[in-house]
């Protein structure tokens, strides 16, 4: 059976205690003093620490198993309780975070509309996550990884966890097949380079997608032909309210098109912090969209072609389609492509017999967004400080100084606009904070 996380020790003879955050990963709490508690995070990324943990778990030795209420018992006898903390819950010790004050968002994300968060910590461990999670309980949460699917329209008004729990550690190996867990608050393209490098294959589509990992099952980021989901081994998330970690298999993740519990049933209760990979050295290629064979083509890389040789051919078709957030602030496609049913197709082909679509699952048909925005004649169009990017249709920019409100009557009149012309609801993919 699966063992739960976190698991409560203490150690005979002394008041230190255990947090068994997961399989390799404890925190210890060291007595300083008659009030005070030393906090020290242990990773177990070699066999005897990995050993330690494990014994720890089978409270072998000198360790004592502990409920959560007796845990909490011994924490309350010596610590320093913040004005902050409501009680009743588990005081945290000061040290292991901090709130920023009024922090600037704009610079925090692709989009680059201006906003603040009330409160903002950064996250690097499990711990920190958890005294995040207890600290001022009663104000709203929101974790924000690289920024680049959100629009914020106004200032945040709560607490802001900026995840930065990082580190990649290979589980397992097996000459071909490759487990690796990666910290949520690695980057994407970072740990995808990283992957390449080290042989582990099968990420090579999904190279240059800005963003974070712990971010990447969330709405199950896909390009190319390849999704997370294909690539996906488990992820471990905290629990917003019991500050419980737990594992997610993909069936429990119930991943969908740019979709998963993350975005649905489980809105908003948990934290991802780590998310596991299953990849191959011989992973197979996937060459099959028609701009990936032309980009390898014209390299003259159409035969014998490496896992890294589609990175770099991936690379160059998004660098030539989507605008740099570093340049041009936006969130990548701003608009999901609509998903409708065969009678609902029916009608829109009968009305425009060119229109660009795709077989979905379950009999329904997929939509080209950026052709309908593209058709209704949108692409290019601007305002005084947004508008719609003149190479693709399904992003909307940030010309400087845009609110989220402005390019979200942008947006909106996008798609009464389409809704008009096509009978087609368009549905935003970036999340919109604030609305
Ligand atoms: C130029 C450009 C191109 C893009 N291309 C693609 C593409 O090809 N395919 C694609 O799928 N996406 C694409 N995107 C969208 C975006 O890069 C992805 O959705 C990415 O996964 C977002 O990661 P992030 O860390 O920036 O998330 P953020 O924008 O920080 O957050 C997105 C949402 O996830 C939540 N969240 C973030 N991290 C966590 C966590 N650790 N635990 C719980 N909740 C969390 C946030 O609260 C928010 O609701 C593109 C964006 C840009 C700017």
């Amino acid at each position: 059976m699966a063992t739960i996380f976190p698991q409560f020790r203490s150690l005979e003879g002394a008041d230190t205690l255990y947090v068994i955050e997961g399989p390799r990963h404890v925190t210890e709490w060291q007595p300083m003093g008659a009030e005070k508690w030393m906090v020290h995070q242990h990773y177990a990324s070699d066999y005897p620490r990995y050993q330690w943990v494990t014994e720890l778990l089978a409270c072998e030795g000198a360790a004592t198993d502990l409920s959560s209420e007796e845990w909490e018992a011994h924490v309350h006898k010596r610590n320093v309780v913040s004005a902050s903390t409501a009680p009743g819950r588990v005081p945290w010790p000061a040290e292991v975070g901090a709130w920023q004050r009024s922090a600037e968002l704009g610079p925090l994300t692709t989009f680059g509309a201006e906003a603040k968060s009330e409160r903002m910590a950064v996250v690097r461990t499990d711990a920190d996550v958890r005294w995040a999670l207890r600290s001022a309980p009663d104000q709203p949460l929101m974790v924000l990884g690289g920024g680049s699917n959100v629009l914020m329209h106004r200032d945040w008004t709560g607490r802001m966890l900026h995840m930065q729990v990082t580190g990649v550690q290979k589980l397992a190996d097996d000459g071909d097949e490759i487990e690796v867990v990666v910290g949520a608050g690695e980057s994407w393209h970072g740990w995808v380079m990283r992957s390449l490098d080290e042989g582990w294959n099968g990420l090579e589509n999904l190279a240059l997608i800005p963003g974070s990992v712990g971010a990447s099952p969330m709405q199950n980021i896909g390009a190319y032909g390849v999704e997370v989901k294909d690539r996906f081994a488990w992820l471990e998330a905290i629990h917003r309210e019991t500050g419980a970690l737990e594992r997610f298999d993909a069936e429990r993740c119930a991943f969908g098109y740019r979709d998963s519990l993350f975005k649905q049933a489980e809105r908003e209760q948990w934290v991802i912090v780590r998310v596991a990979f299953r990849l191959a050295r011989t992973s197979p290629l996937q060459t099959k969209y028609g701009a990936i064979q032309s980009e390898l083509a014209v390299r003259g890389w159409d035969q014998g072609t490496t896992h890294r040789q589609v990175a770099e051919a991936v690379m160059h078709i998004r660098r030539s389609k989507l605008p740099d957030p570093e340049v041009l602030g936006n969130a990548g496609s701003f608009f999901k492509n609509p998903v409708i049913s065969q009678a609902a197709f029916e009608a829109v082909v009968a009305a425009h017999p060119d229109v660009v679509h795709y077989p979905a699952p379950n009999g329904q048909v997929k939509l080209a967004a950026g052709w309908l925005i593209d058709q209704a004649g949108w692409k290019g169009h601007r305002r005084a400080t947004c508008g719609v990017h003149d190479r693709q249709a399904l992003v909307l920019v940030n010309h400087g100084g845009a609110t989220g409100a402005e390019i979200w009557a942008l947006a909106q009149d996008i798609m009464q606009d389409v809704l008009a012309k096509y009978g087609v609801q368009l549905e935003p993919e970036v999340n919109q904070i604030g609305l």
